[in-house]
């Protein structure tokens, strides 16, 4: 739903944080189909585990649609075990490639001439490829916009006191694309430093006197303010310690 005071929060959010952090320029890869591929790589794994996968697939010359198809489940298995879960993203990638051959003859650009509802709701039919992934593809890689949610955009947006009324993908997805312009560099670079905020300050445990939101955070002020002005000085192991002394007072 449109809303002039999120659009503005939005707005604001992005410009703080690409002040900070500056361009992240995803994604992190050579070409658009490794893009795809470490799209579907990355569910339930982190991202140095992916590049070692993707590694063990250049090295073998199987980073093609071709070659994943020639392969046998098991030898892909076997080449991307270090992103764990192995045996069911073989699967995944075998089911994506037939996908992506049948219906595009592996050619990226017929893929992304389709419109971006159309290729979304494809791309949801392929087995192993849920909203995430499908929006990763659509953004990343086709260079289409639409914005992609994960868990540390979802903890982020709760946390700052801006989540949508339904805490699921689809509501989130719309908080963002209802109130920012539909620009496919905007929703690159805001998706990649909410993840960069994620990973740098806004984890399970908050460095919240690191952050450069933290003046909007309605979680911020939720910490008692000797725990927060000291997680900068001694670190997250510190501020846990703290924080569970402060709970059993
Ligand atoms: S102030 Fe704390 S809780 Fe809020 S976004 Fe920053 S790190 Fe996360």
């Amino acid at each position: 739903m449109r809303n002039p005071a999120v659009r503005r929060a939005l707005q604001d959010i992005y410009r703080q944080l690409m002040a900070h952090y500056g361009p992240q320029r995803w994604w992190p890869a050579e070409a658009p189909f490794e893009v795809m591929v470490g799209a579907i790589l990355t569910q339930s794994a982190a991202w140095t585990n992916v590049e070692k996968a993707i590694d063990n697939l250049k090295k073998a010359g199987a980073l093609s649609p071709k070659a994943l198809r020639e392969l046998s489940t098991e030898d892909v298995a076997g080449l991307i075990r270090p992103s764990g879960y192995y045996n069911a993203k073989a699967v995944k990638l075998k089911a994506f490639v037939q996908w992506f051959g049948e219906n595009y003859g592996d050619d990226l650009d017929r893929m992304a001439a389709q419109n971006v509802d159309s290729l979304r709701k494809q791309l949801l039919e392929v087995h192993g490829i849920g909203p995430e992934t499908a929006d990763s593809i659509i953004l990343y890689a086709t260079n289409q916009p639409v914005f992609v949610i994960d868990a540390y955009t979802r903890r982020i947006i709760s946390r700052i006191g801006l989540a949508p009324d339904k805490d699921t993908y689809d509501a989130y997805q719309r908080l963002f694309m209802d109130n920012l312009p539909a620009d496919t560099g905007l929703f690159n670079e805001y998706h990649a430093l909410l993840v960069r905020l994620g990973k740098d300050v806004c984890r399970k445990r908050p460095l919240c006197a690191q952050c450069v939101l933290n003046r909007r955070c309605g979680h911020h002020h939720e910490l008692p303010p000797e725990i927060d002005s000291q997680s900068a000085q001694y670190g997250i192991l510190t501020e846990d310690k703290m924080i569970q002394e402060k709970l059993h007072e």
